[in-house]
């Protein structure tokens, strides 16, 4: 038999990653999406959006314009945590997808 892999690329175009089916299983991703809507509620959130600052094009937003955003998202293996948990504008939320922080570096070096 010929060498094959069966971790093709995604096909969805992005060659820059591959989704791994540990951190795509969906009871670990509902258990993630959980924490991140008590989190939403909390204090420390509120303080976040507060700020109003998009974490990564650093412009000021009304609370109601910034969302929250998985620096490593979910399905990457990331967690629902602070550290992890930033606020993002809508456009920057848009843009980053499911790329990862290093990843986002190389898309835009270009
Ligand atoms: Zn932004």
């Amino acid at each position: 038999m010929a060498a094959s892999r069966n971790t093709k690329p995604n096909s969805d175009s992005d060659p820059y990653y591959e989704l791994l089916p540990s951190d795509t299983d969906p009871a670990r991703l509902k258990r993630e999406r959980d924490k991140s809507r008590k989190l939403k509620k909390s204090q420390w959130w509120h303080r976040k959006i507060g700020a109003g600052i998009c974490y990564y094009c650093q412009n000021k937003f009304p609370p109601s314009e910034l969302t929250m955003d998985h620096v490593v998202p979910l399905a990457r293996g990331g967690k629902s945590q602070p550290g992890n948990i930033v606020p993002a504008c809508v456009e920057c939320n848009r843009e980053k997808k499911l790329r990862t922080p290093a990843e986002e570096l190389l898309t835009k070096k270009s």
